[in-house]
Formats: structure tokens, sequence, C-alpha cells
């Protein structure tokens, strides 16, 4: 009892030195059986087209309900899984599950996957992919990977995997861009498809101040380079309406809707969302 005392206190209440290790030790053993055990499911977020809101694809996110600490966000486990090694298992679930709903939803609706830098450098990972897309029987037009530019930043691994991808005939969001090392220079080495501008731009873009000027900016060269961009996270009708003015044509976030189940997502399409 002691011992199994103490395993639950670690977690919460070592010096923080011993913090990260006890986290990944606690969680990282609750998440290897989590699979198996159905806790996870994963939830899809509609990508619109500004103004009218209609779905044009959704973004997969997994979602963890631990027995004991209930709902577990992917920006605790998803961390601990990339350290730990379980995001491979993990990922092949999150992109099979993914898959296999792409397969049911309706045409021309496309699936995003987040995939992480350590996912893309597993030597076994375009096997995997390959294997799950096989076995599902998904059509590579209705899935992207959505991957950061932090991931893809000075790693020919993970670079070579994206290369891999995009040949298989996938699409290439680089996601939560101009937050990692924004280098542009990547965009001339890393085949990309969708620009996804992060929420902390977006976040400011009624006011007159660099992330507006840089949300702007960011538009001309998705442009020039014939991406397409989407603004994330967008909370506000005068968001969407100022992404609108300055010529964005998709946007993800609340305003639109929340993540959804699967089983939400065919009443969605029949009956887009109108803002
Ligand atoms: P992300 O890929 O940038 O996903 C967008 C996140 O922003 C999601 O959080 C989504 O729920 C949230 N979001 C969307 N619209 C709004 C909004 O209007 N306001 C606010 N406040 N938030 C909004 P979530 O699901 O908690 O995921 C957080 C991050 O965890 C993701 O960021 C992604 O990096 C990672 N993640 C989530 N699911 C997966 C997955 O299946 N695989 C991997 N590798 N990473 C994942
Ligand atoms: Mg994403
Ligand atoms: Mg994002
Ligand atoms: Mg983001």
């Amino acid at each position: 009892a002691a011992k199994d005392r103490g395993k639950h206190r670690t977690a919460r209440f070592s010096p923080e030195l011993d913090q990260v290790a006890a986290e990944d030790a606690g969680l990282g053993a609750d998440l290897r059986r989590a699979v198996d055990a159905g806790e996870l499911h994963m939830v899809y977020q509609p990508i619109v087209e500004l103004p009218a809101g209609r779905t044009v694809a959704v973004e997969a996110l997994v979602r963890w309900r631990h027995p004991l600490r209930g709902a577990v966000p992917p920006s605790v486990f998803i961390p601990v899984a990339e350290r730990t090694g379980l995001i491979v298992p993990l990922g092949a679930w999150i992109l099979r599950t993914a898959c296999e709903q792409a397969v049911r939803l309706p045409a021309p609706l496309t699936v995003s996957v987040n995939v992480s830098a350590r996912q893309l450098r597993e030597p076994d990972f375009i096997a995997s992919v390959r294997r799950i897309l096989d076995e599902t029987g998904v059509d590579v037009a209705r899935l992207s990977v959505e991957v950061t530019e932090t991931a893809v930043f000075d790693d020919e691994l993970a670079l070579a995997s994206v290369r891999a991808l995009r040949a298989m005939g996938l699409r290439i969001a680089l996601d939560d861009f101009g937050t990692g090392h924004s280098s542009l220079g990547l965009l001339r080495i890393c085949p990309v498809d969708v620009l996804k501008v992060d929420k902390s731009f977006v976040d400011e873009i009624c006011a007159d101040g660099p992330p507006a000027v840089i949300t702007t900016a960011l538009l001309q060269i998705a442009r020039g380079l014939r991406l397409d961009a989407v603004a994330e996270g967008v909370e506000t009708p005068d968001q969407a309406e100022r992404l609108h003015a300055l010529g964005y044509r998709y946007a993800q976030g609340y305003l639109f809707s929340r993540p959804l189940p699967a089983a939400d997502l065919e009443r969605l399409v029949a009956d887009p969302v109108t803002v």
C-alpha cells in the first residue's frame, strides 16, 4: 500500500527535477495500457470555408479519458508519449482510427492527422503508414498530415519521411506556423500544401500590431507559393470577419465548432455551421 501511495504521490509532489521522469513513469505506464483498455478516442474539428462556414475538412485530435485522472489533455500526454517512445504505437492507432473515419466521411471531406517529430524519425514509419493505408483502404487524396516546423527543422530523417508521405499522395500541412523556428527556408526544402497559421497570431488579428502584420504577410507567402492557408483558433465573429477581409479562405476554431465525436460528423456535413 505504501508503494502504491508512493507511486501516485511522486507524480504530483516530487521535486521539480524528478517531476518529468515521475510523470513519464506514471502516465507512461497508464498510457501503455490505454489503447487496449479503450480509454482513447478521436474527436474531429471542422476546418471551414470563410465566410459561409461550409466544412471542407476535419482535423483528427486524440482524447484520453483516464479512469482515475479523468480527461488528460494531449498537451500533457503527447509529450510524455514522445519522450517514452509510446507515440509510435499510439500514433499508429491514431492514424488507423482517423483513416477508418475518413473512409466513412462523404467526399470531398478530408481528414488531417497530426504526426509528431518522433514518428517522422522512426525508421519503420513510412512502412507502417503504407500498411495502414492498405488495410483501411482509404483514398490518400482524403488524407493530410500535420507536422510542425520544429519537427522538420534541421532534421533530414524527418524531412525524408515528409517527402515520402507527399510522394505517396498525402497532403502536408505545416502546423502552428509562425511559432517554431519559422525558417522561411523550410518552405524551400520541405514539401508543403497547407500553412496553418497559429492561434497566437489569430488571437490578436483585430489589433493593429505585429501579429496582424504577420498574419497578413503569411497569407501573401501562402498565395505566392500556391499553398492553402488555414487560420487556427478562431473564437470570435470579429476575427472571422477580419480574416475573411484579409483574404483568408479557411479557418478553424471554437467559433465554428469544437472538436466533435465521430458520430456527430455526418450531421455537421449535412447541416453546415453558419456564423
Ligand atoms: P494542434 O494540432 O495545433 O491542434 C489544435 C488545438 O487547438 C486543439 O487542441 C484544438 O482543440 C484547439 N483549438 C481549436 N480551436 C480552438 C479555439 O478556438 N480556441 C482554443 N482555445 N483552442 C482551440 P488539443 O486537441 O488539446 O490538442 C493540442 C495539441 O496536441 C495539438 O495542437 C497537437 O499538437 C497535439 N495533438 C492533439 N491530438 C494529437 C494527435 O492525434 N497526434 C499528435 N501527434 N498530436 C496531437
Ligand atoms: Mg494540428
Ligand atoms: Mg495547429
Ligand atoms: Mg496551434
